[in-house]
């Protein structure tokens, strides 16, 4: 029988810093027919395991088959909850979500936290805790805990807190009451982050072609991005924040000023320099020890460097062509990148 309350598990996740949650049912995603779509277009890329895992986004079940409801947290990201210092990069331009720790291991960590104390009350109780490395349409679930709304960036938009925040989610087989209404979608005419989006990836509201997407060649890639995409992608090193930066939601919570200035924001020369420079001349095996336990590790040593010689190459960085020549040397898969690099920045010399 259940014995957890709604205002126990607000007491257990305010004692975890979690003020933002919600508890969906758990029945076939309402947006699997869209996701379905979505991955038969191949607009996920070479993300193999997304189309792999479909069966077990369809039902929740199949991975949990007691399962009746889920709890869904939210963890704002800016600040971030778990900072690291001592990176030894300073200037290059990362997604927000990447300012720190790898959330997959701190917010499992927080999730486990959590179902240990749940199981205080509930001890006959079944719980699975999911980050979005689980086969889990979290976005989905999300929504219907009455965390957001679908924005047109693909991003859940909470109207007091904006979209910069991580989700995480329990599958349990408490039957929990779902707490909220869905949140209405309050996009409305808005679509400052479809036309912001450098490489036109948002394609139109509420779909994004991963193929096209900075973050997409920036973290999850193998290989390099075609070149009409490559100077489009800017100064990004790892990951992109710009239609979340735009849209008014997040100006509304962080600042419209700071957020302005953070996308106007001039690049530090020589620290770029210094960065770009230690990237391409450290061994991958060296990139993947001194960003371990970052997200920064999912790009790879050789992603590092192709991230680092289409920011070079974009930034007009002609200091590093001897780096750069010297990876083509030693790379066979940047060969093809670094030739691109040296006859752009020649021609701009
Ligand atoms: S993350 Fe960047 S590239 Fe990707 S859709 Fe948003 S603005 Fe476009
Ligand atoms: S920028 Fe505008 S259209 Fe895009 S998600 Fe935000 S409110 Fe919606």
């Amino acid at each position: 029988m259940l014995k957890t309350t709604s205002s126990q598990i607000q007491e257990i996740l305010r004692q975890h810093g979690i003020e933002l949650w919600g508890i969906s049912a758990l029945t076939r995603p309402l947006t699997f027919e869209y996701y379905r779509r979505w991955i038969e277009d191949g607009a996920h890329g070479e993300m193999d395991y997304l189309s792999l895992h479909s069966p077990l986004k369809e039902n929740p079940q199949a991975l949990l088959p007691q399962a009746k409801t889920a709890l869904v947290v939210a963890i704002k990201y800016r600040p971030h909850p778990e900072p690291i210092k001592d990176l030894p990069i300073k200037g290059l331009k990362i997604a927000s979500y990447a300012h720190g720790a790898d959330y997959h291991y701190w917010l499992k960590e927080k999730l486990d936290s959590i179902v240990h104390q749940l199981k205080q009350t509930d001890p006959q109780g079944t719980f699975l805790c999911m980050t979005d490395s689980h086969p889990v349409l979290e976005r989905d679930l999300a929504v219907r805990a009455g965390l957001g709304w679908f924005g047109k960036n693909t991003c859940v938009i909470h109207p007091e807190h904006g979209s910069f925040f991580l989700l995480g989610e329990i599958y349990t087989d408490l039957e929990l009451t779902p707490s909220v209404m869905p949140v209405a979608d309050h996009c409305g005419t808005c679509r400052r982050c479809i036309d912001a989006c450098p490489t036109d990836a948002l394609v139109t509201p509420n779909y994004l072609d991963a193929r096209l997407c900075i973050s997409y060649w920036t973290i999850e890639a193998k290989g390099s991005p075609p070149e009409h995409l490559r100077t489009k992608m800017g100064a990004w090193f790892f990951g992109c924040d710009i239609c979340q930066q735009v849209c008014p939601w997040n100006e509304k919570v962080i600042g419209r000023e700071f957020l302005r200035n953070e996308r106007a924001s001039q690049f530090e020369r020589d620290q770029t320099l210094d960065d770009i420079r230690f990237i391409l001349g450290a061994s991958n095996k060296h990139l993947l020890r001194v960003f371990s336990g970052t997200p920064l590790v999912r790009a790879g040593g050789r992603g590092l460097k192709r991230n680092a010689i289409i920011v070079a190459t974009n930034l007009k960085l002609t200091e590093l062509l001897p780096e750069i020549r010297l990876v083509g040397q030693n790379s066979p898969e940047l060969q093809e990148l670094c030739d691109w690099a040296v006859r752009s920045l020649s021609s701009d010399f």
